[in-house]
């Protein structure tokens, strides 16, 4: 028997996450009209919102559980960007109809963001439709603290978070029906990298997450800062089995913070890396000149597609 969606909500949605509700400042969450949130003095809240399509954004193949942990730590993933310390998410969820395995499992992956993050589910909407998820994040920083696209400077050294191109070729496997490699982890479980976003925030001039390409959200980076950039391809760190190309470096999925800072915050950079076993690589510069320039290992100029295009 299918259940009605009240019941659904009752059952599965209500308690994702209840034990934050307190630390997090919710005085009412699932249940209500709207959930009624303490407001935070001396901090600025940052706000974001992801959409994941199914057969666009992920496979509804997938482990139910692996698609809630995707949805959130994608869209925890700009917290991060931002420097962020996330608080609270709500939840659309979209579903061609209530099959109660797959909402069990759904929900475990649910569970499993909220206890490595500490956020509460606090509330969200359940319609009938062409599965799709949409997550609403919730997070704070200290006023006038947050990292933005906007601050880098000419001369800024670039860094890259983890490997790049590994999600994409994740996703490559998973359509070809392999499992389980390391890859396919990278896309299903992306790593949001909050606590490397909290330790950036004073260090870091400008920075982003990159979910549609490398060149492509460094390519953000240096319209909102009116300036351009030089990659060099042989330093973007990526796996040994995926072959440095241009292709390979600005597919999306990554979830790994691009950023950039002024030369002298090297050590500390070095140091977060280290404290946080996060590997952290610097890739290029920040130029006056406003052109994106990707530069092969034998100093060539290399032509640079787009990333990836939502349209
Ligand atoms: P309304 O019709 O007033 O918008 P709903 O019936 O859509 O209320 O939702 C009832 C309650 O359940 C609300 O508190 C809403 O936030 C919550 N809710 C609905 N769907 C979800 C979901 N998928 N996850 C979490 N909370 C949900
Ligand atoms: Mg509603």
């Amino acid at each position: 028997m299918s259940l009605d969606e009240h019941t659904l909500i009752q059952k599965y949605f209500s308690d994702v996450g209840s034990a934050f509700l307190a630390e997090k400042g919710v005085r009412v969450s699932v249940g209500d009209d709207a959930a009624i949130i303490n407001n935070t003095p001396e901090k600025e809240f940052v706000v974001s919102i992801d959409t994941s399509i199914a057969e666009v954004h992920f496979l509804s193949s997938m482990d139910p559980s692996d698609i809630a942990y995707r949805s959130v730590a994608i869209a925890l993933s700009d917290l991060a960007a931002c420097g962020a310390s996330p608080s609270w998410f709500t939840l659309a969820l979209t579903v061609e109809s209530i099959q109660e395995e797959w909402i069990k499992d759904f929900c475990k992956g649910l569970q499993s963001v909220c206890d490595e993050f500490r956020i509460p589910l606090v509330g969200g909407d359940t319609t009938k439709g062409p599965l799709s998820i949409t997550v609403q994040v919730m997070g704070y920083c200290e006023e006038g603290c947050s990292i933005t696209r906007k601050g880098a400077k000419a001369g800024d050294g670039i860094y890259v978070s983890g490997l790049i191109g590994s999600a994409s070729k994740g996703l490559d496997d998973l359509k070809k029906g392999l499992e389980g490699t390391d890859e396919i982890l990278t896309f299903t479980r992306p790593q949001a990298r909050i606590e490397l976003g909290k330790n950036l925030v004073g260090i870091a001039t400008s920075a982003i997450d990159i979910s549609d390409g490398l060149v492509q959200d460094l390519g953000h980076i240096c319209s909102q800062s009116n300036l351009g950039c030089e990659v060099f391809l042989n330093k973007v760190p990526t796996r040994k089995n995926i072959p440095l190309t241009h292709k390979s470096i600005n597919s999306g999925d990554d979830y790994e913070i691009c950023f950039t800072a002024n030369g002298l915050k090297e050590q500390i950079i070095k140091s977060v890396s280290e404290e946080l076993g996060i590997p952290i690589t610097k890739i290029g510069e920040m130029t006056e000149k406003k052109f994106i320039k990707v530069i092969d290992s034998e100093g060539k100029d290399i032509e640079v597609n787009a990333g990836y295009d939502h349209f």
